[in-house]
């Protein structure tokens, strides 16, 4: 089964352009004419990719992106038709991945489709060590950084890292899910648990607990990125 993607747009005809291409292109395709609709079809279908525009009835696409994006981590595409809403989308305040400005052309458009799904695919694989007969061993190799989820330890260019068991926990958390933002009520929730009473606050001590040990090479680009209303990103 294809990958699924929920279009939110209230016109009629793009929507069901959208909706008729994509389909064609073995995607599976539900569609949204609303904010609280497109919120809605979010949490019930999990869908792999949202097209979302920015003009909607009711509540608009850049406070639905937000909505979302505080639960999930799925790759968003909005659609604007103003210049003056791209600089919103493009500071990334609300979270989105990328943005197509209307008109567009068809094929432009699936383009864009088909590399967003490609880098979530790429992003979701973790470059796992193995040994020479090929097994696993589970270790996750970044460069000079190595996180090995067997024995719960990593190290820094072949030097062991002392790391409180949260922090390993919180690191072993963003290498299994690299180059995707991840809100702080999200880190919250999977490393803390649904039961811990602590605020997000945890999480930035946290995240800056772990940038000391595993970013002391000021050549080496920031491992532990913060994404400017959503989170932290890492990248590897
Ligand atoms: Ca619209």
């Amino acid at each position: 089964m294809g990958e699924k993607i929920l279009i939110v747009e209230d016109e009629p005809t793009l929507s069901e352009t959208l909706a008729y291409n994509l389909q064609k292109q073995g995607y599976e395709v539900e569609t949204a004419s609303d904010g609280w609709e497109a919120i809605r079809k979010s949490r019930d279908t999990s869908p792999d990719l949202i097209i979302l525009d920015i003009m909607l009835p009711g509540i608009d696409g850049l406070e639905v992106c937000k909505i979302i994006r505080r639960e999930s981590n799925v790759p968003i595409l909005m659609l604007t038709a103003r210049a003056d809403e791209v600089d919103k989308i493009v500071g990334l305040e609300v979270g989105a991945d990328d943005y197509m400005t209307k008109p567009f052309s068809l094929r432009e458009f699936l383009a864009r489709v088909r590399a967003l799904l490609r880098r979530v695919r790429l992003m979701k694989q973790t470059p796992l060590a193995t040994t020479e007969s090929g097994e696993e061993t589970g270790k996750i190799v970044f460069g000079d950084l190595t996180v090995d989820s067997v024995r719960h330890s990593a190290s820094l260019r072949g030097e062991e890292i002392h790391l409180k068991p949260k922090e390993f926990d919180l690191l072993l958390f963003f290498v299994k899910h690299r180059g995707i933002a991840l809100s702080r009520d999200k880190i919250l929730e999977q490393v803390w648990g649904w039961d811990y009473g602590g605020g997000t606050r945890t999480v930035d001590v946290h995240v800056r607990g772990l940038r000391e040990k595993i970013e002391d090479d000021p050549r080496h680009p920031a491992r532990l990125v913060t994404v400017r209303g959503v989170g932290y990103r890492f990248e590897g």
